[in-house]
């Protein structure tokens, strides 16, 4: 059955909107993961851009079993507030965007996992209204904005989130980012239509400037 999305606690001004990630955007991913790996004695490699074959038994380095990819990824997320942070400027650069723009985080997190990851934000000052969804975004991205006369922003590590946004809203401004540099090296281009911000006052400036148009 298909989850129903619930936009009730999104209040919307006048102003331009802000869709935002959280996982490796907002909120470091890959590197806090890595050490959850590490302290039960796995490990991530970064040699291609994706998890599925690189996390490894670190006493063989021999790939785990899908299955458990899934297991480790559920557990990490329960505890997530134990080792997720910031990524470097995003609350600082997050605020001061808010200043003149609606700002709303969109991940792509399970549902179940919403209340940790709601404390964690606000403990670190990131108090925007959060929708957690397994659902395409694309189709969350037009529901929110509802095609009203103000710039839109949608921002992801992911390409596959990105193109989604960018078949249901065509005039959204779509920017990627993503926070560890080591798979960072592997990603693959955006290609064109999609800005790539280098860090967060990267983004800001991509962001202004489509404001300022
Ligand atoms: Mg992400």
């Amino acid at each position: 059955m298909r989850e129903i999305l619930s936009l009730e606690h999104v209040q919307l001004t006048d102003r331009p909107l802000i869709v935002c990630d959280i996982d490796e955007v907002v909120l470091e991913f890959l590197t806090p993961f890595r050490n959850f790996l590490r302290s039960s004695g796995h490990d991530l490699l970064a040699r291609s851009f994706r998890l599925h074959g690189n996390i490894v038994l670190s006493a063989d380095g021999l790939p785990v079993a899908e299955s458990l990819v899934d297991d480790l990824l559920e557990e990490f997320f329960t505890l997530q507030d134990q080792w997720q942070t910031p990524a470097t400027l995003a609350v600082e650069t997050l605020e001061s965007l808010a200043v003149e723009a609606d700002l709303v985080f969109l991940t792509a997190m399970p549902p179940r996992h919403a209340v940790v990851r709601r404390s964690l934000l606000d403990h670190h000052r990131l108090h925007y209204p959060l929708l957690a969804t397994e659902e395409p975004k694309g189709p969350v991205v037009k529901q929110l904005h509802d095609a009203r006369d103000v710039p839109v922003v949608f921002i992801d590590d992911i390409l596959r989130n990105l193109h989604s946004v960018r078949s249901h809203e065509p005039d959204c401004l779509l920017v990627n980012i993503m926070a560890n540099a080591e798979f960072r090296a592997f990603a693959p281009e955006p290609g064109e239509g999609i800005a790539k911000a280098e860090n967060w006052p990267d983004a800001a400036r991509i962001i202004r400037q489509h404001f300022a148009r």
